[in-house]
Parts: structure tokens; C-alpha cells; sequence
């Protein structure tokens, strides 16, 4: 390449927008249908266990409560956000959230219970 070429190529890249974006300063919004951290909903879970069942990394523990209800232990160190538990659940009691920020520095930190408090 010529040197007024790479001279011309310098002075444009001045006045164009950065292609890389300024994370995490600025937060980004995940596309629709992204598989991020795993959110379950106690109170429509009737714990037929067909998630626990069909997930492929054994992540997911579904278990009755003292009060008679349902809540769920997902370990996030396994789970590998296949979204097969949601396609398995016909309650509709798991779903996919957007959220991927999920780094911990201890592994028990990775493991969400979740139950019906109410
Ligand atoms: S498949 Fe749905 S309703 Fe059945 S135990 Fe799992 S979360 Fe609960
Ligand atoms: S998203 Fe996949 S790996 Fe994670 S708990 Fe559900 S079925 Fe298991």
C-alpha cells in the first residue's frame, strides 16, 4: 500500500464511530431469544420434575417444600443455557432471562434456590 493511502486511511479512521463497543461502561441489551441466566417461578412449578428429567447437565433440582410447594436449586456452573428445562415445562414456570453477567468468585455462589416465600 502507498503512503498517501495509509496517510488517508489514518485521517478518516479520526472521524468514524468505533466499531468496538465501550462494555461495560456501557451496558448492552441482549437480543431477543437470548439464552441467559435461568429464572423459575415457584408459584406455577406443580413439580412434576420433567425439567430435571430432560436437562442434559443434571443443573437443575426441583424439590417440595415443608409448606407443600415447590422450589428449585439450578447450579449455573453446570447449566450450559441449553433452554431444553423451559421446552420441557408445560407450566410455563421456567424461562430464559437476558441476563449474562454471571461471574462469582466462589462456585457456590453459581448455585440459585428459589422458592415461595408467600
Ligand atoms: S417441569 Fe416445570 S412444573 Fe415441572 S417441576 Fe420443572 S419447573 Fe416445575
Ligand atoms: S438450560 Fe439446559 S442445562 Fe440449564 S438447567 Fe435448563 S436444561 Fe439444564
Amino acid at each position: 500500500m502507498r503512503p498517501g493511502r495509509i496517510l488517508r486511511l489514518v485521517l478518516q479512521s479520526f472521524f468514524k464511530k468505533p466499531v468496538t463497543r465501550n462494555y461495560p461502561v456501557v451496558k448492552i441489551e441482549m437480543p431477543q431469544g437470548f439464552r441467559g441466566k435461568l429464572k423459575f417461578d415457584p408459584k406455577k412449578c406443580v413439580g412434576c420434575k420433567m425439567c430435571m428429567r430432560d436437562c442434559p447437565a443434571g443443573a437443575i433440582t426441583i424439590s417440595k417444600t415443608a409448606d407443600n410447594k415447590f422450589m428449585a436449586e439450578i447450579d449455573l456452573a453446570r447449566c450450559i443455557f441449553c433452554a431444553q428445562c423451559v421446552d420441557s415445562c408445560m407450566r410455563k414456570a421456567l424461562e430464559m432471562t437476558k441476563e449474562f453477567e454471571l461471574g462469582a468468585l466462589k462456585k457456590l455462589d453459581l448455585t440459585v434456590v428459589t422458592k415461595d416465600d408467600s
